[in-house]
């Protein structure tokens, strides 16, 4: 429990610092590309400084959309929260995403029945979802097969106890569950952490994890993540379902000892 309290005070204080860094590291990249950009217009440019220009101004916008991801991390953006059905919203999103996902892979929706209704900001469901699929496409550069679940869960006291953002009462929950090449230990343990990546540079940024992980906890949601290596990883996501009391019938108890 500890560990926990300290883990989230730790995205707290980097989101914060690299929100704040990266927003001077924006102004700053926008007189770069600005100048850089009506330096290009000039015509009287000699075409080697012309592709010099044109390489500096590549970086530049790569290092600008570094920072948006950044910004986007980081910032506690303002939430436009509507009741929502969250089998709808992977509905459309598993559309959006088939491209990015590819042939090789099959995605098997799995939609709970009578799902409660929750209260969420769309555009933040959808990160959160295309970050997870992202994740799992690249686990799987063989191929496989992504599972997209929900179900109602019932979190009771025993279970909250392990989980000090946890209140009892009704959730959805969202799994994520893929059959790549999963993850060692180390790897598991940091996973939601800024700018952890094992993708090597210039692949990835290691912010999609702790961007959904923030966008989860303003949602006053919870995620965990289990991993296997050489069997997959599966990632569940808890959002507070809009009618929190009483049961409804199927609902299933969340109460046991949860690791991972
Ligand atoms: P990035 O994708 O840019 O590396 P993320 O924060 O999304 O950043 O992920 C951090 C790391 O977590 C990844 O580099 C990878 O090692 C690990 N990871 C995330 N999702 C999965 C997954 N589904 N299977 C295996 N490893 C994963």
């Amino acid at each position: 429990l500890e560990q926990q309290l300290l883990q989230a005070r730790k995205m707290e204080a980097v989101g914060q610092l690299a929100g704040g860094v990266a927003h001077d590291f924006n102004n700053l990249l926008q007189v770069i590309i600005g100048h850089g950009e009506m330096m290009a217009d000039e015509r009287t440019m000699p075409r080697n400084l012309h592709d010099n220009l044109e390489q500096l101004l590549n970086a530049a916008q790569r290092a600008a959309g570094l920072v948006r991801q950044l910004l986007a991390f980081s910032r506690r953006q303002v939430l436009e929260m509507q009741d929502l059905d969250l089998n709808t919203v992977i509905g459309e999103c598993l559309k959006m995403a088939r491209r990015v996902i590819g042939e090789m892979i099959t995605v098997v929706p799995v939609y709970g029945h009578n799902l409660a209704t929750i209260r969420a900001d769309r555009n933040q469901l959808e990160q959160i979802l295309l970050n997870l699929l992202i994740n799992a496409r690249d686990a799987m550069p063989n191929g496989g097969t992504i599972t997209v679940e929900t179900e109602n869960v019932l979190i009771d006291e025993s279970y909250r106890q392990q989980h000090p953002y946890a209140r009892t009462g009704r959730y959805v929950l969202l799994s994520v569950i893929d059959t790549g090449y999963g993850m060692d230990e180390e790897t598991r343990n940091r996973v939601f952490e800024p700018f952890f990546t094992t993708k090597g540079l210039g692949r990835g940024t290691g912010l999609g994890l702790a961007t959904v992980y923030g966008l989860v906890r303003q949602h006053d949601g919870l995620i965990h993540v289990y991993s296997e290596l050489e069997k997959g990883t599966s990632f569940k996501i808890y959002l507070p379902a809009v009618e929190r009391s009483a049961a409804a019938v199927g609902d299933k108890i969340q109460g046991a000892v949860v690791g991972g």
